[in-house]
């Protein structure tokens, strides 16, 4: 017989969006149900790079202290070059912020922190490995999901059901909701190494040539994360031409770590694709359903803002979830939040994806006149220090850091 267990809210993913929408509501005394296909937190290259604004609200949620004492990394600078000149120097410090440093966490620490935090309120559950492979319905409503287990499969009903299932989401399929997915021109291939010794540290660099970039980020522990551009769909052919080939490219960019890169990355086996797209979901929830994170919007990796829109999402989420199931007539209450949880989220997205994609652009110019103006642009925001302020703090400061930055966020919108 099938098992049936009930929730006031069930979550399917336990990634950023999904874990931190449970501690917030569980933390408010709800129950709430999180089913997660993996085993473990364990995933590599993701999600590593936190923006200052996330790491502001880890803080929050109290869950910095706990990452700190696990030796994560803060970034204290940024440099951009290209050829080997100094284009663009940023120094964290000189922001005048709370919390001026982005933070280099990797994922599976990040999620068992806030797993952890989370396990300590009694409504909290968690249920993994369980995969979600169908919805349950009553007329046009969710009213929650049907799972499978090593034990056999089970049926969750909820109020609300959160599709916080990734950038492949399957919750997004089976509600029928529609996206749209872009493809950006280029891909990126990662992989890590041990930090290069000479090298100031903790400072993100980013090393162009012509149309060709790698940003370099130092990670916990003493190494550095290394993210190169290739054509769209171009692995294949990098491949054919044998591991040299990399090793061609990276000595294009910095020279200075021939030797190491040939030391550490000896296969293609120690190195990881991500395919770049972005997704427009035009309508975020049906009823007594609703997206969040990365199903809700697809960003590219470039300058890190996927983490930090999942965790917006779902502190803002979290919030109107608990305020819809205090009061009457909760299923009309919880399609109202919904709504209102896409109105509050979806522009600061859209900004953020607009930076990205210009972001991208000004990477993949490669004629003379316009790398030219390019590198102008760089030095000419490097030389004014309220530019500098003003630019950068577009792309790394989004949320304001306030004791409470949900309630500034509903207000933003008049919601
Ligand atoms: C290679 C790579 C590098 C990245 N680097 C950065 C970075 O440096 N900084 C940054 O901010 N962002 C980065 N991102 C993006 C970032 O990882 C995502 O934006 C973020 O993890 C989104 O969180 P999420 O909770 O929405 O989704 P995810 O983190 O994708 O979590 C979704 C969860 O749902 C689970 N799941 C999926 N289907 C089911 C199902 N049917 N049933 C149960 N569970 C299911 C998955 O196992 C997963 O745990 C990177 C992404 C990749 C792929």
């Amino acid at each position: 017989m099938t098992e049936q267990i009930t929730a006031q809210a069930c979550v399917i993913g336990g990634g950023p969006a999904g874990l931190v929408f449970a501690l917030a509501l569980a933390a408010e005394g709800r129950d709430v149900i999180v089913v997660e296909k993996s085993e473990d937190f364990d995933r590599s290259f993701r999600g590593e790079s936190i923006l200052p604004d996330s790491v502001w609200l880890l803080d929050q949620l109290e869950l910095l202290q706990p990452l700190r004492d696990q030796k994560v990394l803060e970034a204290h600078g940024l440099e951009i070059s290209e050829n080997g000149q100094p284009l663009l120097r940023v120094d964290f410090r000189q922001f005048d912020q709370p919390q001026p440093f982005p933070m280099e966490i990797p994922q599976p620490m990040l999620l068992r922190v806030i797993a952890d935090a989370a396990s300590r309120h009694p409504g909290f559950r968690i249920l993994r490995p369980a995969k979600a492979v169908g919805l349950l319905r009553d007329g046009g409503r969710v009213t929650g999901v049907r799972c499978r287990t090593p034990q056999g499969e089970l049926e969750i009903t909820s109020p609300i059901t959160i599709g916080a299932d990734g950038r492949y989401s399957k919750i997004r399929d089976m509600a029928g909701i529609e996206h749209q997915k872009t493809p950006l021109e280029r891909d990126v291939l990662w992989f890590k190494m041990p930090y290069p010794q000479a090298w100031e540290p903790n400072r993100y660099r980013i090393r162009i040539n012509q149309d060709r970039h790698a940003v370099f980020l130092p990670t916990h522990p003493d190494m550095v994360r290394v993210g190169f551009n290739i054509p769209k769909g171009g692995l294949k052919d990098l491949r054919a031409a044998g591991i040299g080939a990399l090793y061609t490219r990276m000595d294009e960019l910095a020279p200075e770590l021939g030797a190491l890169v040939r030391e550490n990355i000896t296969s293609w086996s120690d190195t990881m694709m991500l395919d770049i797209f972005t997704t427009v979901v035009p309508q975020w929830s049906i009823p007594g359903l609703v997206l969040a994170g990365d199903a809700a919007h697809t960003l590219s990796p470039i300058l890190g803002h996927g983490v930090n829109h999942a965790i917006m999402d779902a502190l803002v989420l979290a919030r109107l979830v608990d305020q819809a199931l205090a009061g009457p007539d909760t299923a009309a209450a919880l399609d109202r939040a919904a709504t209102r949880f896409q109105l509050v989220r979806e522009d600061k997205v859209r900004q953020a994806r607009d930076l990205q994609l210009r972001q991208e652009k000004i990477f993949t110019l490669s004629s003379p006149l316009t790398t030219l103006t390019r590198r102008s642009l760089y030095r000419m925001i490097n030389a004014l220090p309220p530019v500098k302020q003003r630019v950068l703090g577009r792309a790394y400061f989004t949320i304001p850091q306030v004791a409470d930055p949900v309630a500034e966020q509903l207000q933003d919108v008049g919601a």
